[in-house]
């Protein structure tokens, strides 16, 4: 039977608990545990899909083309679980399962209420994306004390009571501050921060106290003894250089052996050597490179989380130390391509509208006809495509009809209508909703012998991500081949391209996937190290 583990969070927000929650499950399942992770999210929205990575973050994608919180993308590059449309759940989601059903009538007579209906919502959801493995690790979103994870909350504490407690832990998540002049740090947000959750009803097991110094094991027993909880279970998640220690650094002090011995667990030993040789990788870089991403969507290291994290491990994997520089794409536009120079590669990344677009445009055109390696991810694609047409092909003005409806080139339009992997037939127009009407999850592509791409996967078939409206314009693929693009992968039935390269460049790549949602820091990723790699080694 499925055990779970409850992670909340209190005092601040941005404490890292999907980080805690991803390293307790690589430890788990390093333990033979096996093990399944969900997300909830206190938000109204349906799914996070609609909302500005600026605000929000990343919006990363499952493998079944759920758009979901970007803790799943930790989840999923820590532990070997992909995770899919059960393990994201957010208020909206919750509430329009609710309102569905009852304008069905299957309340019939009852007055809906938060309380049981939502709550008993929200269980059954958490025992279905539990998908029965031995552990079922569930992240509440927000912090302790905000009306609106309050329905969440109240529905843990529920199973807590229907399951007992050797199958249900609760960890809770806080910041001990520092307080520089004073040379202090400060149990008293903690202490309160577990008042809040107890007055819920909800005593946890185990706190994971974040700070900036170390805690010792004074101030330990100090938080033990106000908040109720045993002196060892106070877990001190110290601020790390590297997000991939704290696997390291949580079983150091213990946290897998309370979890194991409070669930009951019978499991062999716990085994990170992976992450020990990671470590060492990572200190033990030698050569430096600099790869400039041009983004527009602010606050970069949360909006473009995944394509940060593949680049690093591709980084890590190939033994150099990657500089990232953000380059902010209407910076590009106004100015000239002094923001360009020194980079040893250039990353177009996903995005949508047109924004910015024409300083992406400009800093594709720089990297091919200066020979610098390029990867163009999804929009990125795109653009490199509108830049081939306009200044190779000599298509003036050619563009997607994204940006402009009525180009005479639309080299980037709208498909209206495709064959998707399944095999079912899926439509879209321009009056499609904006939500969830996307080409979306896994989708197989075709690789051609003798590309790049070819050359990275060594394989002649992939399953990649998607996440677009807009397509490769097949009217104009006669053309644009004839003038030196090389189509180098395609999808399962050849109708939509995937990948484009040109010829006679170092190692020029545009693909209409997202590879950095599939990179793992253990594992890296074939496409991102056969980039990085294509710097390291240019002559
Ligand atoms: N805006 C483009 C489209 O919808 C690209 C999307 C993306 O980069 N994820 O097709």
């Amino acid at each position: 039977m499925t055990k779970y583990i409850f992670i909340t969070g209190g005092v601040v927000s941005s404490l890292g608990k999907g980080i805690v929650a991803a390293s307790l499950g690589s430890i788990l399942e390093s333990r033979n545990l096996s093990i399944s992770v969900i997300k909830l999210d206190p938000y109204i929205n349906v799914d996070p899909g609609t909302m500005s990575p600026s605000q929000h973050g990343e919006v990363f994608v499952t493998y079944d083309g759920a758009e979901t919180d970007l803790d799943l993308g930790h989840y999923e590059r820590f532990i070997n679980y992909k995770t899919s449309k059960s393990s994201n759940y957010t208020t909206g989601q919750i509430y329009d399962k609710v309102l569905k059903r009852e304008r069905k009538g299957e309340y019939l007579g009852s007055t809906v209420q938060v309380i049981p209906h939502i709550t008993d919502e929200i269980i059954s959801n958490i025992k279905r994306g539990s998908f029965e493995k031995d552990i079922c690790i569930v992240e509440i979103g927000g912090t302790v004390g905000d009306i609106e994870s309050l329905p969440f909350i109240e529905a843990i504490r529920q199973m807590g009571v229907e399951y007992g407690k050797d199958l249900v832990s609760y960890i809770h998540l806080t910041l001990v501050p520092f307080i520089r002049v004073a040379n202090e740090i400060k149990t008293k947000p903690t202490q309160h921060s577990v008042k809040e959750l107890r007055s819920i009803g909800i005593q946890p097991d185990i706190l994971v106290c974040r700070s900036e110094k170390i805690i010792s094991n004074q101030d330990k027993k100090k938080i033990a003894l106000f908040t109720n909880v045993e002196a060892k279970a106070v877990i001190n998640s110290v601020d790390v250089d590297d997000i991939y220690e704290v696997p390291l650094l949580l079983h150091s002090q213990g946290l897998d052996n309370i979890i194991v011995e409070k669930l009951n667990l019978s499991c062999k030993k716990t085994s990170l050597e992976a992450w020990k040789k990671y470590k060492d990788k990572r200190n033990n870089l030698k050569k430096k490179i600099s790869i400039k991403i041009i983004a527009k969507y602010g606050n970069y290291s949360e909006s473009y989380k995944s394509l940060n994290e593949a680049v690093r491990h591709a980084g890590v994997n190939s033994g150099v130390n990657v500089e990232i520089d953000y380059v902010d794409a209407e910076k590009l536009e106004e100015k000239d391509n002094s923001l360009l120079e020194n980079a040893g590669g250039i990353i177009v990344p996903g995005g949508f509208g047109g924004r910015g677009i024409e300083g992406k445009i400009k800093a594709i055109k720089y990297a091919r006809e200066k020979n610098i390696p390029f990867l163009g991810i999804c929009l990125g694609m795109q653009a490199a495509v509108i830049e081939f047409a306009r200044n190779v092909c000599n298509l003036d003005n050619a563009n997607s009809t994204e940006f402009d409806k009525n180009t005479e080139y639309p080299v980037i339009g709208l498909i209206e209508e495709w064959l998707d992997n399944t095999g079912s037939i899926e439509y879209r127009d321009i009056n499609s909703n904006i939500g969830g009407t996307m080409r979306l999850g896994e989708q197989e592509c075709m690789l051609e012998k003798d590309s790049n791409v070819f050359n990275a996967y060594k394989t002649k078939s992939v399953l990649e991500r998607h996440r677009h409206r807009y397509e490769f314009n097949n009217e104009f693929r006669e053309l644009l081949k004839k003038n030196g693009l090389i189509i180098s992968g395609k999808s399962f039935d050849g109708t939509l391209v995937e990948v484009i390269e040109l010829e006679n460049h170092p190692w020029f790549l545009g693909c209409q996937f997202h590879p950095e949602f599939t990179s793992k820091p253990i594992n890296g990723h074939p496409l991102f190290e056969a980039f990085v790699k294509s710097i390291r080694d240019y002559k």
